[in-house]
C-alpha cells in the first residue's frame, strides 16, 4: 500500500497554530506512508495538481489530506482523485483547521501534538477504505409541488412548461393562497387578482400539470427519484365536472358562518366557493357547518336539510362522497406550505379579540377590499393606527427576526385607505408606529416616502399598550416618540396590529412527513443559506417561498423559479449517481440467525436462499442503525466498517499520555459534525483533549464500538445527532438511546461511572452548547479519575457476553 499525506497550511489558518511541518515529519514514518508533504493551499490549482502528479508518479493508491472540514472540500479532492485516476473513495480529508486550528489556538504545542494525532487517525482510517463504485438510478420527471401559492403556482407553471410532469397538491379548494387575499400589491399597486388569475387558470391548461385541490399528503417514502407519495383527496360532495357555479345552492343553504377567506369580516354558507376567482371554480360543502353532514355524524340521519341538492339544476351534489386515496411515484419534491399571520392574542396588552376597533393588517386588507366592491363593511373612521413589528423582533415571544413585508404591507394599506379618502373628499389621519422602517426592495423607498407625502405619519415608537376610557368609543394608544423623545397618548378609531409571519401549521406538518429540518426561526431549512438556499438536507427535496422565510412576491416567485431550475437540472441528467455508503453483509460471518432484518426501518435486509442476510443496496440509506443487532459482526457499513472506525478509536488513544484524558466524539454527519465546523468558524474553544470521529448517523455507533473504545483507553464517549424531528434516518434516535442505555448498565457493571457515556441532539445552530458539553465530559472525566486497567481489560473480555447473551445458544 502506498499512502501519500498532504499538511495544508491554509495560508496561515492552521500553520499560524499548527506547525504543519512538524506534523508533516512525524506521519512520514508512519507504515505505508510513502511520503507526507505540507504546502500552502492545497485546494489551490497548483496544489491538486500536486496530488495529481504524485499518484500517477509514486503510484499511490491512497491519498490523506490533512486540511480543513470534508464538509467543505471533500468533493474538491473527490474530482482530484478522479483526475489522478485514482477510485474517490481512496482519498479522505482530515479536519486540523475547524477542529484543531480553529478551537485550540491558545495551546500551539498541543495543537500541533492534536493535528498529529488526527493525521494519524486519517492514516488508520484510510489504510482499511476500499474502492467502491457509485451506484447509478435512472431517474423520471415527475416532481411534486406541495402547496400551491404564488411560489408552488410558479413552480409549477416553470417546470410544466419546460415538459416535466408536476403534481401539485393544495389542502385548500382553490389554489392562489395568501396572494388571493390581497387587494393590490406593493410598491407598483397592482391588482393582485388581476396578476394572479391568469396564471391560476395557466395551471389548469397546462397538460403536464396534475392539479389536487382539498387535498392532502399523509405519507412521502424513498429518495431522490424513487418517492412514493400517499395522497388524500378530500371529499367536496358537489361534482366539479358538473358544477356550473350558479350558487342556486348557496343561495338555498340556511346556514350563514364566517368566512374565512374575508378573515371572518363576511360571512358565507355552507355550501360555498371559496372565492371569486377560485380555481377550481366549483362549490363545495363545509362538513363542520352542513346541517346534513351534522346530522349524519350525529344520529346517523341522511335525511336533513339536503335544500341545496333540491336547487340544483346540474344534479351534482352528492352526500356520500368519500375520500380518494392516491399513490404517486414522485422524482422530486418542492415544498411551497407557506406561512400563517402571528396570532395576535398572544400581545394581549394590544387588546386583540378584546376592543373590536383593533385589527390585525389581514383584517384591513379585506376591508378594504369589500369597501371596493361597495360592500356593507364596519366603518374604520378617521384616526387609524397601524402598529409595526408585532409578533416580529420580539423576543419575548421567541420570535426575533423580522418579518420583512409588514413594514412596506402598513405602507401599502396606509396609502390605499389615503387614496380612496381623497377619491370622496374624506379626510383621514393615519399614523404607523414603527421600530424601524425596513425599505429593502426595488422601488420600496420611493413608494414610502411618496406615502409620506400624502401624509402619512410614521413615527419611530412601539407603543406599549392599548387600552378604552370608559364610556369611549374609541382606544387609547400610548408611545414614546423615540425620535422626538416625546410621549403619544392618543385616541384611535381604529387600530391595525401589522402582525408578522410564522411558519403555517400545514408546512410543520409536511416537514414532519419530510423529515425536513427547520431552522432556529420556525422556518424551514435551506441547505447552506447562500449556496443552496432552496435545497434542504435530503436530497431531491426543495423549498421556495414563506414557508424556507418571510419573504415578499417578487422574492417568492424567484426562489420558486429557482426550485424549479434546480430540479430541471437534478432530473434532465436522466439518472442519479448514489452514494455507495450503505449497508453490506460478511457473508463468511452471517450465521443466518436473521437478528437484522427487523432492525432496518426501511425493510432492507432479507435472507437468501442460502440463509444468508442480504441488503438491497436501492433501498438501504446507510444509516448503519441494523449494524448493532448483528452478533457476529456481519453486517458492515462501507466507508465506517468495524474495523475501520476500530482503528480510526485505537489510533485517537495512541498518544494518550497516562496523565491526559480523552474523550471520543461520534459526530454524525447531518448536524454535529456541520455544527463542529460551525463550532470551529466561530473559534469557540473545547477541550483540546477530544477526538471527532465523523459517523453517517449516530445509531451507527454499536454498543460494541462505544465499550471497545472503554477498552481501548478513553475516559469518555459522547454521540451526537440531529434532534429527532429533523433527523433524516427514521427511528435512529430511538436506537441510540437504546444503545447508551445498555452501555451503561454494562459499564456500571465493571464500575465505571455511567456518566462516562452521553448523547445530546443538536441543531446547527447550537455554537455555545456544543463545546459547553463536550467541556463537561472532560470534567467528568478528571472528576470520576483514571480508569483501572483491569475493568478496561474486563470489558473488553464480556462485550460479546452483554450484548449478545443469546449468543451462546446459536
Ligand atoms: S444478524 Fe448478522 S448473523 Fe444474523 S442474519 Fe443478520 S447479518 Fe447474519
Ligand atoms: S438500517 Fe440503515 S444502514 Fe442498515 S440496511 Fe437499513 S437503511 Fe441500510
Amino acid at each position: 500500500m502506498k499512502i501519500g499525506v498532504y499538511v495544508c497550511h491554509c495560508g496561515g489558518n492552521i500553520s499560524e497554530i499548527v506547525d504543519v511541518e512538524k506534523v508533516a515529519k512525524y506521519v512520514d514514518n508512519q507504515d505505508d506512508v510513502v511520503f507526507a508533504k505540507h504546502y500552502s493551499h492545497m485546494c489551490s490549482e497548483d496544489g491538486q495538481q500536486m496530488i495529481i502528479n504524485d499518484v500517477k508518479e509514486h503510484n499511490l493508491d491512497r491519498v490523506l489530506v490533512s486540511a480543513c472540514s470534508p464538509l467543505f472540500h471533500g468533493e474538491t479532492f473527490k474530482n482530484v482523485a478522479k483526475q489522478a485516476g485514482l477510485n474517490p473513495y481512496l482519498i479522505e480529508m482530515v479536519n486540523i483547521r475547524e477542529q484543531c486550528a480553529w478551537v485550540h489556538y491558545d495551546d500551539l504545542e498541543k495543537a500541533t501534538e492534536k493535528a498529529t494525532n488526527l493525521t494519524e487517525m486519517g492514516i488508520d482510517r484510510i489504510r482499511n477504505n476500499n474502492p467502491l463504485e457509485e451506484i447509478k438510478m435512472d431517474i423520471g420527471k415527475s416532481v411534486l409541488v406541495i402547496g400551491a401559492g404564488i411560489a408552488g403556482i410558479q413552480a409549477a407553471l416553470d417546470l410544466g412548461d419546460a415538459g416535466y410532469q408536476v403534481h401539485l397538491v393544495e389542502k385548500d379548494a382553490s389554489i392562489g393562497g395568501k396572494m388571493a387575499q390581497l387587494s393590490r400589491t406593493f410598491p407598483t399597486n397592482d391588482c393582485a387578482a388581476c396578476i394572479l388569475s391568469p396564471k391560476m387558470a395557466d395551471v389548469t391548461t397546462n397538460k403536464n400539470i396534475t392539479l389536487h385541490t382539498y387535498s392532502e399528503i399523509t405519507k412521502v417514502d424513498g429518495n431522490l427519484g424513487n418517492f412514493k407519495v400517499s395522497l388524500t383527496h378530500h371529499p367536496a360532495f358537489v361534482d366539479s365536472e358538473s358544477c356550473v357555479s350558479c350558487g342556486l345552492c348557496a343561495e338555498a343553504c340556511p346556514v350563514s358562518v364566517d368566512d374565512e377567506f374575508e378573515w371572518k369580516i363576511s360571512k358565507r354558507k355552507a355550501i360555498y366557493i371559496p372565492m371569486d376567482f377560485a380555481v377550481p371554480n366549483r362549490y363545495l360543502i363545509d362538513v363542520e357547518n352542513c346541517l346534513n353532514q351534522k346530522a349524519r355524524r350525529k344520529s346517523g340521519k341522511t335525511n336533513v336539510c339536503r335544500l341545496c341538492e333540491k336547487v340544483c339544476p346540474q344534479n351534482c351534489i352528492d352526500f356520500e362522497n368519500k375520500p380518494e386515496y392516491l399513490e404517486l411515484d414522485i422524482d422530486a419534491i418542492i415544498v411551497t406550505t407557506g406561512h400563517d399571520v402571528f396570532d395576535a392574542g398572544r400581545k394581549p396588552e394590544y387588546g386583540y379579540g378584546k376592543y373590536e376597533n383593533v385589527l390585525i393588517a389581514p383584517e384591513m386588507e379585506r376591508i378594504i377590499v369589500k369597501k371596493s366592491e361597495g360592500a356593507e363593511v364596519r366603518d374604520i373612521g378617521k384616526k387609524i393606527a397601524f402598529i409595526q413589528c408585532v409578533g416580529s423582533r420580539d423576543e419575548q415571544i421567541g420570535n426575533e427576526y423580522c418579518s420583512r413585508v409588514c413594514c412596506m404591507y402598513a405602507t401599502k394599506l396606509s396609502q390605499l385607505i389615503m387614496h380612496s379618502a381623497q377619491v370622496a373628499g374624506a379626510d383621514k389621519d393615519i399614523y404607523v408606529f414603527y421600530t424601524d422602517m425596513r425599505t429593502f426592495g426595488k422601488g420600496y423607498e420611493e413608494y414610502y416616502k411618496s406615502t409620506q407625502k400624502m401624509g402619512v405619519k410614521f413615527i419611530r415608537g412601539r407603543p406599549s399598550e392599548i387600552f378604552k376610557n370608559p364610556g369611549s368609543e374609541k382606544v387609547n394608544l400610548r408611545v414614546e416618540d423615540t425620535l422626538n423623545r416625546q410621549i403619544i397618548e392618543s385616541e384611535f378609531d381604529t387600530v391595525v396590529l401589522s402582525v408578522g409571519l410564522e411558519l403555517s401549521a400545514g408546512s410543520k406538518k409536511i416537514a414532519d412527513i419530510l423529515k425536513i429540518p427547520k431552522s432556529t426561526d420556525g422556518f424551514l431549512q435551506e441547505a447552506h443559506p447562500k449556496f443552496r438556499p432552496v435545497d434542504t438536507q435530503k436530497d431531491g427535496i426543495f423549498i421556495a417561498g414563506t414557508a424556507q422565510g418571510p419573504k415578499d412576491i417578487p422574492d417568492s416567485v424567484a426562489q420558486a423559479s429557482a426550485t424549479a431550475a434546480r430540479v430541471m437540472r437534478l432530473l434532465n441528467q436522466g439518472s442519479i449517481t448514489m452514494d455507495p455508503r450503505k449497508a453490506f453483509v460478511h457473508p463468511e460471518l452471517c450465521d443466518g440467525c436473521g437478528e437484522c432484518v427487523s432492525s432496518c426501518p426501511y425493510d432492507t435486509i432479507s435472507m437468501n436462499a442460502d440463509n444468508i442476510a442480504v441488503v438491497d443496496q436501492n433501498r438501504c440509506k446507510g444509516c448503519g442503525m441494523c449494524l448493532s443487532s448483528c452478533h457476529s459482526d456481519a453486517l458492515d457499513l462501507n466507508m465506517f466498517t468495524n474495523f475501520q472506525l476500530f482503528s480510526e478509536v485505537k489510533a485517537a488513544l495512541k498518544d494518550k499520555r497516562e496523565s491526559d484524558k480523552r474523550i471520543i466524539v461520534f459526530a454524525d454527519s447531518i448536524c454535529t459534525y456541520k455544527l463542529s465546523d460551525s463550532v470551529g468558524n466561530a473559534k469557540n474553544k473545547y477541550s483540546v483533549d477530544t477526538r471527532i470521529i465523523r459517523v453517517p448517523s449516530s445509531s451507527r455507533v454499536t454498543p460494541k464500538l462505544i465499550l471497545q473504545s472503554f477498552a481501548l483507553g478513553a475516559d469518555a464517549v459522547f454521540l451526537g445527532d440531529c434532534e429527532k424531528k429533523s433527523t433524516p434516518f427514521l427511528g435512529s434516535i430511538d436506537a441510540v438511546e437504546k444503545n447508551i442505555k445498555l452501555v451503561k448498565k454494562n459499564l456500571e457493571i465493571v464500575g465505571i461511572s455511567p456518566d462516562r457515556v452521553e448523547f445530546f441532539q443538536f441543531v446547527t445552530v447550537m455554537l455555545t452548547k456544543f463545546p459547553m458539553l463536550l467541556n463537561k465530559m472532560e470534567t467528568i472525566a478528571k472528576n470520576k479519575g483514571t480508569i483501572p486497567h483491569e475493568k478496561r481489560i474486563k470489558i473488553s473480555n464480556s462485550l460479546q457476553e452483554w450484548l449478545f447473551p443469546k449468543n451462546k445458544e446459536i
